[in-house]
């Protein structure tokens, strides 16, 4: 069985734990057919905080340009020291496009980029979804907001696949209802296909208390049955201990949704791998 890890985070990421060498070693160790390290780079705040005029708080980072700066160049130069031991990806996880359309086309025309992951982390004015406080806000619009944000990504249409659709409900416990929002994530997987992009299985949530991926096999399923078939697979690591978690397990989910190969991107270009 091919197994891919296309979601990581090294310390390039502000909340990762790995340097990126220790994270490539245990990739090929773990003798995936293809990894990605995919750090950070939230839209909303690629500029120093001063930039912004905020005022600074406990959970907040800011300069992800000068994070992505560094990513890219480290990233770049061990894509070539390890070419002969594994099939690296250098790629990028960018939050909140909508924030900035226009600062993230500039990002994602970087040449280095094999892969972007497009990601909704936090919907204006609200806080990220790891820090809001679920006892003092109402979900239902959170949710909606969500949503609406995933739709705008991807009708922007630059980045590659869709990441961890349904993160929310990381931090929130239950479904909430979720299939309330069916008609608008259907509206979101046809551009997506028409637009020949796609989405991943974010297998983080199956060691986190929500215990399914994001998405789970429900909507695999009706992305399959819609005709998407770009479908990748990714443990959202933040350190090398979890490097590679739930990818078998995700790889089974979408062959049980109907998916014969799972998806990576080089150079920006999907290539395809029987599970
Ligand atoms: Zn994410
Ligand atoms: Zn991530």
């Amino acid at each position: 069985m091919n197994i891919i890890d296309c979601h990581t985070h090294s310390t390039n990421s502000p909340d990762g734990e790995s340097p990126a060498e220790e994270m490539i070693k245990k990739a090929i160790e773990k003798d995936l057919s293809a990894y990605a390290l995919t750090d950070h780079c939230e839209v909303n705040r690629w500029f120093s905080i001063d930039h912004y005029g905020l005022e600074p708080n406990e959970y907040d980072t800011y300069d992800f340009g000068r994070d992505f700066e560094r990513s890219m160049q480290e990233n770049t130069a061990l894509k070539e020291k390890y070419s002969e031991k594994i099939n690296f990806i250098c790629g990028i996880e960018l939050g909140q496009a909508p924030f900035d359309f226009g600062l993230s086309d500039a990002i994602v025309s970087d040449k280095r980029l094999d892969f972007v992951i497009g990601s909704i982390h936090q919907v204006m004015p609200y806080d990220d979804f790891a820090f809001i406080d679920y006892a003092k806000k109402a979900v239902g619009p959170l949710l909606e907001l969500y949503y609406e944000n995933v739709y705008k990504l991807c009708k922007w249409n630059k980045f590659d696949v869709l990441g961890h659709l349904t993160y929310p409900l990381r931090y929130i416990e239950g479904d909430k209802g979720i299939k309330v929002h069916e008609e608008i994530i259907r509206k979101s997987f046809k551009v997506l296909i028409e637009n020949g992009k796609g989405i991943e299985i974010n297998t983080s949530g199956l060691r986190q208390a929500y215990g399914k991926t994001f998405p789970d096999i429900y909507w695999l399923k009706i992305f399959r049955e819609m005709g998407g078939k770009i479908i990748s697979v990714g443990s959202d690591a933040h350190r090398s201990a979890d490097l590679g978690k739930g990818v078998k397990e995700g790889a089974e989910l979408a062959a049980e949704a109907g998916f014969e190969y799972l998806c990576y991107f080089k150079e920006r270009k999907p290539n395809f791998i029987k599970i």
